[in-house]
């Protein structure tokens, strides 16, 4: 284990677990978990070493993620949200001057990102854009209607998708970079939802201005698939996987108390906990072995886009989604009306709640009919994918 991940941990153990009862009951942005983790270092771990930062893989990043997940959901997914627009601009930086410095700056002040992609008259639709860059002397201006921008009001700076022009088509799209002092919010709606509470995921009218060159060069199409796409699906895993793991934690620890009671038997739930952390192992193999995927064609542009590949990091995306909601349904039946009940210390109600918004976050039909078009384009059978 890396001190990092040590690190995160301990925030995780420490302080996430500490608010996230009350992160969830009053929709508010963890603050104390994200001042923790800055405090530690670990927003800008994935910049280069050569710009400040510390290089780590993804395998890390997940692992991380995993480890909050186990704590508070919320303070996980804004982890991932962040290094998921890390990734971007890592990866496709290229030799863009501003964009090396913001890493820098990224690395030094520990910025947090967030994410506007989103749009409202395109649904979850990611590769679709309204609105488009507008450009004038080198400089752009741009006006989006973002039906969600996850902790918009506590972040540094925001990655927004649009057309590459006002005359460009829906699908001809760039991310730009925009910091703090180059965009204003609106906000348009609240963030009043089942689960995922603190990541207070408000809508906003989103008014940004800058320069030309805090547009990632690579087309969006590009990013999205080789970087965004998949590294979404592999952090968001990991955190659902870690909400699963807390859930069966959970579960068994109330095994064990009614064990107690009964000794040398095996209490009635006991089977059903085996059948939940058999479905863990499940989900968690398939998150391992899909970062050894991702890991052995980073940096690979063509193996990236290969349809297998895409694939894979679909199948990633919605089998995970699914088994996080069974697994910790298996655990609330294991703990019966003490998981049910949200003031005792086997409660499920947070996990169960948290683990619905998976299937949503980029809705589970639309990745399946993308999945579908993959299936019938490929000639070589995906379950061989090396
Ligand atoms: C916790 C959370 C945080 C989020 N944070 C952000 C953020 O920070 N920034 C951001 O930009 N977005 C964010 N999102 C939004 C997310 O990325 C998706 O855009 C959003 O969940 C999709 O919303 P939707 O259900 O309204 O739209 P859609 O995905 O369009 O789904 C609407 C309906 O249409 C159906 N549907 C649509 N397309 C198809 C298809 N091809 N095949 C079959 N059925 C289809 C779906 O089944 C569904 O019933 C967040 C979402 C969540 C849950």
């Amino acid at each position: 284990m890396t001190s990092r991940l040590a690190a995160a941990r301990a925030v995780g153990v420490e302080i996430a677990a500490r608010h996230a009862d009350d992160v969830d009951a009053g929709a508010r942005f963890p603050r104390e978990a994200l001042a923790a983790l800055k405090d530690r270092q670990l927003l800008g771990i994935m910049v280069p070493e050569s710009e400040g930062g510390a290089g780590a893989g993804i395998a890390e990043v997940a692992s991380i993620c995993d480890a909050l997940g186990r704590s508070c959901a919320s303070t996980a997914m804004i982890y991932a949200m962040h290094q998921i627009q890390v990734a971007c601009i890592v990866h496709h930086a290229g030799k863009n001057a501003w964009l090396r410095t913001f890493m820098k700056q990224l690395a030094k002040d520990q910025l947090l990102l967030g994410s506007a992609t989103s749009e409202v008259g395109v649904g979850g639709d990611v590769r679709s854009s309204i609105c488009a860059i507008e450009e004038k002397d080198g400089r752009f201006s741009l006006t989006k209607q973002a039906p969600v921008i996850s902790y918009g009001a506590d972040c540094d700076g925001i990655l927004v998708t649009a057309r590459r022009t006002p005359q460009s088509p829906a699908s001809d799209q760039v991310i730009v970079v925009v910091p703090r002092d180059g965009y204003q919010l609106e906000q348009k709606s609240g963030w009043d939802a089942l689960g995922m509470r603190g990541t207070c995921s408000n809508g906003y009218h989103l008014e940004a201005k800058g320069g030309m060159e805090q547009v990632i060069p690579a087309p969006f199409a590009d990013v999205s698939a080789q970087t965004m796409l998949p590294v979404s699906h592999l952090l968001w895993s990991a955190l659902w996987l870690g909400i699963a793991t807390d859930a069966v934690t959970r579960a068994r620890a109330y095994v064990r108390s009614e064990a107690k009671k009964t000794p040398g038997g095996v209490p009635d739930g006991g089977w059903r906990l085996a059948e939940a952390a058999s479905l863990l192992q499940l989900m968690k193999s398939n998150v391992v072995v899909s970062l050894r995927q991702y890991e052995a064609v980073v940096g690979s542009e063509d193996k990236l886009t290969a349809l297998p590949f895409a694939v894979a990091m679909n199948n990633l995306k919605t089998g995970s989604s699914q088994l996080a909601v069974q697994v910790i349904h298996q655990a609330m039946l294991v703990c019966g009306l003490a998981g049910y009940r949200n003031d005792t210390a086997f409660s499920l109600g947070r996990h169960l709640r948290d683990a619905h918004s998976a299937a949503l976050m980029v809705n589970n039909d639309r990745v399946l009919a993308r999945t579908a078009q993959l299936l019938v384009a490929l000639r070589e059978d995906p379950g061989l994918l090396e």
